[in-house]
C-alpha cells in the first residue's frame, strides 16, 4: 500500500510531540514530508534527523510564514496536522486545504476565528476536517453513527476544570503563574494550560463546537468532569446519552485522525476500570466568567468569536510575562467585546482584520 504523506505543523509543541510519536508507531504507513515549528530550532533539528526527506521550517525565520504556507501547497500532504497554537494556525489551516490535504485540526483557534469560511473551503475542495481537540474528536466520531436529522439534542462537552476548580474568587485573585501552569490531568503547551485554569478553553472549545458541528449555541452544554476520561457526550432526542471514553491522552484523538475514516488497532494502553471514580459537577461562570463570553460571542456570531480568541490570546501573553494578575484576563476580555465586532467573518481579511483591531485594543488595556 502507498504510504500516507503527512505534514506535522507545530512538530515542535506538544501536539506535534504525541504525533510524531503516533507516526513513528506505524512507519510503514506514513511518510514526513514537512515539519514546522517557530522557535526551537534545535528542537526541529532533532526531529529532521528522524525524517531526512522532509522539508523543514522555522517559521520565525525571516519569511518563515510564508515559507511555511509555500512549502504546503508544494508538498501536497495527504494529511496535515495543524498543532500550530493560537491564531497563528488559521492560515496554514487554509493553505493545507487549498494543497488538497486532509486536516487532522488541533488548532482550535482556526475554527473559533473563521470557522464557516474555512468548512465551506473544505466542502468545495472535498477536505475532510478531522477534528483532534479531544472533545471535538469524541463527539465527530460519535456522531457518524446517528446520521439522522434531528436526532442530537445536545452536545455535552466535558472540561477537567483546571487546577483551580475549588478556589474561591479571593483566592482567584492571588494565583501565580507557576500554579496556573500545573495542569491536573493534561500535559500540554504553556497557553491552552493557562485557558484551561481560566476556563478560556472551554469557552473557545463551545464556539468550536457550535460552528464545526452546527449546533446552536444554547444546545452546547459543559459539565466539570475532573478525571478527564470522558472526553464528552452527545444526548439524543429520547434522552439517551452517548459518551466516549480513554485515558487523557492526546494520541488517541491524534490516531483516530490520521487514520479516518477506518478505525485502526492502536498500540495505546487501553483504559482500565479497576479503581476508576467518574465525577461531574456544573461549571461556576461566577468564577469562571470566560465561559459566559464565549457563548455570548457564540451567539453573536461575526466576528465575536475572533475577538474573543485574540484579547485571550493577549491577556495570556500579558499574564505569562507577569504583566497583569489571573483574574485580569477576564476582565480585558470583557471590555474588548463591548466593541462592535459585527462585519464578514466569511471574508480572511476582515477575520485577520478583526484579530489584529482586537489585540491592539487588548494591549492598551494591558498597559492600563
Ligand atoms: P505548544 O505550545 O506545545 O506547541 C505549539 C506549536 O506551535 C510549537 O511547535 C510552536 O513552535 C508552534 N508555534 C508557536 N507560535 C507559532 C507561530 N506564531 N507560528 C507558527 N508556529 C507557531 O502547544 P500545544 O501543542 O499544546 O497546542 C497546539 C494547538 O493544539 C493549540 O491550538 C491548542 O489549543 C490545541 N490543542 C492542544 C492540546 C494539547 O493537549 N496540547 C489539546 C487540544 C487542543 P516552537 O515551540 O518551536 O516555538
Ligand atoms: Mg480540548
Amino acid at each position: 500500500m502507498k504510504k500516507k504523506r503527512i505534514a506535522i505543523l507545530g512538530a515542535t509543541g506538544s501536539i506535534g510531540k504525541s504525533s510524531l510519536d503516533i507516526i513513528c508507531r506505524d512507519s510503514e504507513n506514513f511518510e514526513v514530508v514537512l515539519l514546522s515549528g517557530h522557535c526551537c530550532r534545535e528542537k526541529l533539528n532533532v526531529i529532521s534527523k528522524q525524517f531526512p526527506s522532509a522539508v523543514t521550517v522555522l517559521t520565525s525565520e525571516e519569511s518563515g510564514k510564508e515559507k511555511l504556507l509555500k512549502s504546503v501547497l508544494e508538498t501536497k500532504p495527504d494529511i496535515t496536522i495543524n498543532g500550530i497554537s493560537g491564531a497563528a494556525g488559521l492560515e496554514p489551516s487554509i493553505a493545507a486545504i487549498n494543497a488538497g490535504s486532509h486536516l487532522a485540526l488541533a488548532n482550535k483557534e482556526t475554527i473559533v476565528m473563521a470557522g464557516e469560511l474555512v468548512i465551506k473551503l473544505a466542502k468545495e475542495k472535498n477536505i475532510n476536517i478531522i477534528p483532534v481537540d479531544s472533545e471535538h474528536s469524541a463527539i465527530f466520531h460519535l456522531l457518524k453513527s446517528f446520521t439522522q436529522d434531528n436526532l442530537i439534542s445536545e452536545i455535552i462537552l466535558t472540561a477537567s476544570g483546571g487546577p483551580f476548580r475549588n478556589k474561591t474568587l479571593q483566592e482567584l485573585e492571588k494565583v501565580t503563574l507557576q500554579e496556573t501552569l500545573a495542569h491536573p490531568t493534561w500535559n500540554m503547551g504553556q497557553k491552552i494550560t493557562i485557558d484551561s485554569a481560566s476556563m478560556a478553553n472551554k469557552g473557545l472549545e463551545i464556539i468550536e463546537a457550535c460552528i464545526f458541528f452546527n449546533m446552536p449555541i444554547d444546545k452546547i452544554k459543559v459539565v466539570i468532569h475532573p478525571q478527564s476520561i470522558v472526553h464528552s457526550m452527545i444526548r439524543l432526542c429520547n434522552g439517551v446519552i452517548y459518551a466516549q471514553l480513554s485515558k487523557p491522552d492526546m494520541r488517541h484523538p491524534i490516531h483516530d485522525a490520521i487514520y479516518f475514516p477506518n478505525t485502526t488497532p492502536s498500540s495505546l494502553e487501553p483504559l482500565n476500570f479497576d479503581c476508576l471514580t467518574l465525577e461531574f459537577f456544573k461549571p461556576d461562570t461566577q468564577k469562571f466568567p470566560m465561559l459566559t463570553f464565549a457563548q455570548e460571542a457564540a451567539k453573536k456570531g461575526a466576528l465575536y468569536p475572533c475577538a474573543y480568541n485574540a484579547v485571550n490570546e493577549e491577556a495570556v501573553a500579558a499574564f505569562l510575562n507577569q504583566k497583569i494578575k489571573f483574574t485580569d484576563i477576564p476582565k480585558i476580555t470583557e471590555q474588548v467585546l463591548q466593541s462592535d465586532w459585527t462585519g464578514d467573518c466569511m471574508n480572511l481579511e476582515t477575520v485577520l482584520e478583526a484579530d489584529k483591531k482586537a489585540r491592539e485594543i487588548s494591549k492598551e488595556l494591558v498597559k492600563k
